[in-house]
């Protein structure tokens, strides 16, 4: 299944080659920017049902899925699960529950993110859900970078080696090659 998502991503222009600043901060040479999937329903929907697929064996009740990333996978995700979709967001900083939304106690999760690097967002997910008692019963992922190295219980579609630099060690950098933040205004950010 790995080549055949990584063809989708690629199909999309969703897959950049370079060097990269991620939301963690760490350097990479290679950035998954899943908006670009969005623009493409019918692969966004592929994407959607093979997670489903991948929890077709987890007892689960609901999926939610931090904004605004992951909200459009979360929902094709939810969609083909047939479960109830949240969403958590993030005001003045920090990734809340809103809407009106609620969990009932003990009401089984599965978060949904479109790529995982350092975990840091799955517990801010966890977090502001946390009130409520609910029983996070997995992680799910378009793209996995963290090989494991995490607590989480993480089904993905794809797992790519995390070929990641911290700023202060980075080849990339030592080459002076510009480093570029793609996240949601593809500016560039200095080295
Ligand atoms: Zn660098």
């Amino acid at each position: 299944m790995t080549n055949e998502v990584l063809k989708l991503l690629e199909q999309a222009q969703g897959v950049l080659h370079g060097h990269f600043c991620l939301t963690s901060g760490l350097h990479s040479d290679i950035y998954f920017q899943c908006a670009k999937l969005y623009q493409y329903p019918e692969i966004t929907e592929q994407l959607g049902s093979k997670l489903a697929e991948l929890l077709k064996d987890i007892d689960f009740d609901t999926i939610v899925a931090p904004a605004i990333g992951a909200v459009i996978i979360g929902y094709e995700t939810a969609k083909n699960a047939h479960k109830r979709n949240l969403f958590v967001e993030r005001k003045d900083g920090i990734m809340q529950l809103r809407r009106g939304y609620s969990l009932k106690k003990g009401e089984k999760v599965v978060i949904i993110e479109d790529v995982i690097t350092t975990a840091r967002t799955i517990k801010e997910t966890i977090d502001a859900i946390k009130e409520f008692e609910p029983e996070i019963v997995a992680v799910g992922c378009i793209v996995d970078r963290t090989k494991g190295k995490t607590e989480y219980n993480i089904k993905s579609l794809l797992q790519i080696d995390p070929v990641v630099y911290e700023p202060d060690n980075c080849p990339l950098c030592k080459e002076g090659i510009p480093v570029v933040k793609p996240g949601s205004r593809e500016e560039k950010a200095k080295a």
